[in-house]
């Protein structure tokens, strides 16, 4: 007697940055997963991402300690996030050269911890079952089109691959998003917001030569100016042991969001930092610090314009690809984990069938826009209060500042993942006319 296999459900993923290995962790780690294959495909050569670092706020820990995050740290040796309040960057006046003033010291509503990301890779791809997951490198994704009972994959060598699911998590540029959303470029193309982000950082003994009581040496901080500022922070390097200090400045460019800036990351001269925070018109400690820094990599920070869904079908965007965002509250990647938790969660679901993944998808979609979108438009709202914008509003000053600071970075310290998964699954219930009536 011939036994009849069932084809496997084939989910791939385009992208293996922190949201695609998240996603494919989900996926591939669910109790329900034996009947999945899961394809991540990655353009790079290897999966790999540069080694600052990210901060880990009361939600994203609650997403990651369901993969088992809290032994992966504990044997690591990495700081695992504390409840409770803890002390954040102090802020500062800066563009007052005479008369610069700390004028908030934050009080963050929940101690972060800090995972640099190729720590965060390394450890999400422990969590990839081989015998239901394999990652492809060297595979760029062009495009995708529907067929009849499948999603045709293209890719830029030229071949092509099918999938009963198709998940981009193909960053801010996602290729994914501009099939998804090819009826509408201003959707499908991220936009220029306006800012560029120049990282670099520097030796502390460069600075304590020439300045011993700098205060970037000893704490995080924020060095705030009209329409640009620094961000410091002082580190060791685990493997060495040598101190440094991080250093990222933000400028914002005359047009504003929307400009075409077409050059997405270069790398440039430390005088072009210099000529933008030049002395008489900052004062003495951002100008030292600037001179002592290495040359620095130019980002022009592209976000994407607010989708009015995330998944439609058997298609899905997620991460940076569904909600590119500003960097100033430090969410990004944490949006794009926890899409990951809830998408994962309802593809793996004991009432998934290949006829109702379009039901999941209006879950995904309840459950991740707004939020997603909320966080967007914070991140906007604290850039600008480090750049001094809302100093220009009536009754403002220095103080009430640093303290709409402290409540715009309150959300942060809140948690209710596990709630909301369970309205997500109440949800899926009633749609799928599984609730029990009285
Ligand atoms: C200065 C700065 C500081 C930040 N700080 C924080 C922080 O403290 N906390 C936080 O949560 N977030 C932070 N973020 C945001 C965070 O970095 C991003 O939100 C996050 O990295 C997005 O991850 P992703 O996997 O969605 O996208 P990406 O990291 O862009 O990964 C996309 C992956 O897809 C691959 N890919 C792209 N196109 C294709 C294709 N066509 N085919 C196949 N593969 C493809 C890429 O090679 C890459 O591996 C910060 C961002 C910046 C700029």
């Amino acid at each position: 007697m011939s036994s009849v296999i069932s084809p496997k459900f084939k989910v791939a993923i385009c992208g293996a940055g922190i949201t695609g290995l998240a996603l494919a962790a989900f996926l591939s780690s669910a109790k329900n997963s034996s009947d999945i294959q899961i394809d991540i495909y990655e353009s790079k050569k290897e999966v790999s991402a540069d080694g600052s670092g990210i901060a880990v706020w009361k939600r994203t820990w609650q997403v990651l300690k369901q993969l088992g995050f809290e032994k992966d740290c504990t044997e690591r040796n990495i700081r695992t996030p504390q409840e409770g309040e803890s002390s954040g960057p102090i802020f500062r006046r800066s563009d007052t050269p005479d008369n610069a003033i700390d004028f908030h010291s934050h009080i963050m509503p929940y101690g972060p911890m800090f995972l640099s990301r190729p720590q965060l890779l390394e450890v999400l791809q422990t969590k990839l079952n081989s015998d239901n997951c394999k990652i492809h490198t060297s595979k760029k994704v062009t495009t995708y089109e529907l067929a009849s009972n499948s999603i045709k994959i293209r890719f830029a060598d030229g071949s092509d691959t099918t999938a009963d699911v198709f998940l981009g998590c193909d960053g801010v540029h996602s290729n994914v998003r501009a099939t998804l959303f090819a009826h509408d470029s201003a959707l499908a193309k991220p936009i220029f917001s306006g800012q560029l982000a120049y990282r670099s950082m520097c030796k502390q003994e460069d600075i304590v030569s020439k300045s011993p009581d700098h205060p970037a040496l000893t704490q995080t901080r924020a060095w705030c100016g009209s329409g640009k500022h620094v961000i410091s922070n002082p580190f060791i390097h685990p493997a060495t042991g040598q101190k440094f200090i991080n250093i990222v400045c933000f400028d914002n460019i005359p047009g504003g969001p929307g400009v075409e800036f077409e050059e997405w990351s270069a790398k440039v001269d430390v005088e072009e930092i210099q000529k933008l925070f030049v002395p008489g018109e900052w004062e003495d400690n951002i100008i030292t610090l600037l001179a002592a820094s290495e040359p620095p990599t130019r980002w022009a920070v592209h976000v994407v314009q607010p989708l009015p869904y995330f998944g439609r079908g058997t298609v899905a965007v997620l991460g940076d690809a569904a909600h590119a965002m500003t960097p100033h509250q430090g969410i990004g990647a944490g949006q794009g984990i926890e899409d990951a938790l809830f998408l994962g969660r309802l593809l793996t679901h004991p009432t998934r069938t290949r006829d109702n993944v379009p039901i999941l998808m209006e879950i995904y979609n309840e459950m991740r826009v707004k939020p997603a979108q909320r966080a967007v438009d914070k991140s906007r709202r604290t850039g600008e209060m480090y750049d001094l914008i809302q100093l220009k509003g009536e009754g403002m000053d220095l103080k009430k500042l640093g303290e709409a600071i402290g409540t715009e970075f309150s959300w942060l310290g809140l948690g209710g993942v596990e709630e909301d998964w369970m309205r997500a699954e109440g949800m899926l219930k009633e749609k799928l006319g599984l609730t029990k009536t009285k």
